[in-house]
């Protein structure tokens, strides 16, 4: 029986795997500078949290969410997305006390039923930042900056910022109102617009097939109530005197029912149709309604998969060179010992010059010629080899592996 990864899933290795680890360096160096700090949540909750919070009509809860029940018939499921846990985990453990500048970023495996494509997958990877406590304009903005900088540390330079503001309860009600009257005047609406339109009239909007027909549709910007129009304002000024450059888009509406306010998208030409890197927004009711105490908050999280195939042609990542290997090899069998111990100190101590290096070996029971050989196969640049006479002299012999010249170097000196 031959098993494969689950559709949708993906092995990360090689080349891969460390520009993944990269990136999430990167993430970690720009966080701290931020003053965020890590926060780690299971990959697993009680389903009704995710229902509770993403919203009953939102497609990840309606068709994306991997449901089961443990052996105790409890419902969980594997987290879609880490807003809503990091709430959780924010409520249960008091974090408003015990970390009160309430900047917290977490990355982590993501679960989502979708139909997979390039850039999207059934499980992938978010780095996401929440900034809780915080009601003014200038969180949205430096959210959106941060979002920005973790791309700009990856060498992503050409992005679409798109910003929106889906105003508080009040403004979107009248909104909502004003859209299910327009959209009914509207012909020919396709299956999904008519289901979206009963559910949640905001998300007609998203769609691709039916947005041709929208001439005429009403605009947020009319129905924001005058605080939110000031708030909105001031986030776009200081973007702007960030150095930030953006584009206010009315037709972002984000597919998550618990945004309140600013929403932005991160977008890049890089990677095809699933073009979003980053996307996020306010959400200043969700820790009240997840049973906390009122808490204003503002966050995004980022694909990593997406942003690394958006990197791809940066040349961020070949930059960065693997460490440089070092073979031991044996010349004579009864070097084992001697051989394995200097390998060991080896790695222990780094190389004199301070350079990152990987020591590989020894391995005992091969000729000489096929610890060569597989020194080749993975690509050492030296091999140290230890011999008999000139172990004897208190020497090795020094094995360049690209031109295959040899010389002798002291013990001592090495
Ligand atoms: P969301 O949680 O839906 O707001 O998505 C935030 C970001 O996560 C998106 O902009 C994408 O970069 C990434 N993302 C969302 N869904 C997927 C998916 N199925 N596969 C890969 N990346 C995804």
């Amino acid at each position: 029986m031959n098993y494969k990864a689950p559709r949708g899933t993906h092995d990360i290795f090689g080349a891969n795997a460390l520009a993944m680890s990269l990136l999430e360096q990167q993430a970690r160096v720009i966080f701290k500078k931020h003053g965020f700090e890590e926060i780690r949540t299971p990959a697993f909750e009680d389903a009704a949290l995710f229902m509770r919070s993403i919203g009953q009509t939102t497609d990840i809860v309606e068709k994306e969410m991997y449901i089961f029940e443990d052996r105790k018939s409890r419902k969980l499921a594997l987290r879609p997305e880490g807003t809503a846990s990091l709430v959780r985990a924010f409520i249960e453990n008091r974090l408003d006390i015990s970390m009160p500048a309430g900047r917290f970023f977490y990355i982590g495996e993501m679960f989502r039923y979708e139909r997979p494509q390039t850039g999207r997958y059934r499980q992938f990877h978010q780095v996401g930042a929440e900034f809780l406590g915080n009601p003014s304009p200038a969180a949205d903005a430096e959210i959106i900056i941060l979002a920005q900088d973790l791309l700009f540390s990856v060498g992503i330079k050409e992005m679409d910022v798109r910003v929106n503001s889906l105003g508080c309860e009040k403004c979107r009600y009248l909104f909502r109102e004003a859209l299910v009257k327009y959209f009914c005047s509207v012909r020919d609406l396709c299956e999904d617009c008519i289901r979206r339109l009963e559910k949640n009239p905001l998300r007609v909007l998203d769609c691709k097939t039916d947005s041709h027909k929208f001439t005429g549709v009403p605009r947020i910007s009319d129905y924001l109530c005058d605080y939110c129009k000031d708030s909105f304002n001031l986030v776009l000024s200081l973007l702007e005197s960030a150095g930030c450059n953006y584009t206010a888009d009315e037709k972002l509406v984000r597919g998550l029912d618990y945004y309140t306010r600013t929403v932005f998208e991160i977008r890049s030409d890089a990677v095809g149709s699933q073009d979003a890197l980053v996307a996020g927004g306010r959400y200043d009711n969700l820790v009240g309604e997840l049973g906390g105490q009122n808490t204003p908050a503002v966050g995004f999280a980022l694909g990593s998969e997406r942003v690394l195939l958006a990197a791809r042609n940066t040349g961020f990542f070949d930059s960065f060179q693997e460490s440089e290997k070092i073979f031991i090899a044996i010349a004579d069998q009864e070097l084992f010992n001697e051989a394995f111990s200097f390998a060991v100190k080896m790695i222990r101590n780094g190389s004199k010059s301070g350079k990152d290096i990987s020591v590989f070996g020894p391995v005992n029971g091969k000729s000489l010629t096929s610890q060569l050989k597989f020194a080749d196969k993975i690509k050492a640049v030296k091999t140290i080899v230890f011999a008999k006479t000139e172990f004897e002299n208190g020497k090795f012999l020094v094995k360049n592996m690209k031109d295959k010249t040899q010389v002798e170097v002291l013990i001592d000196e090495l």
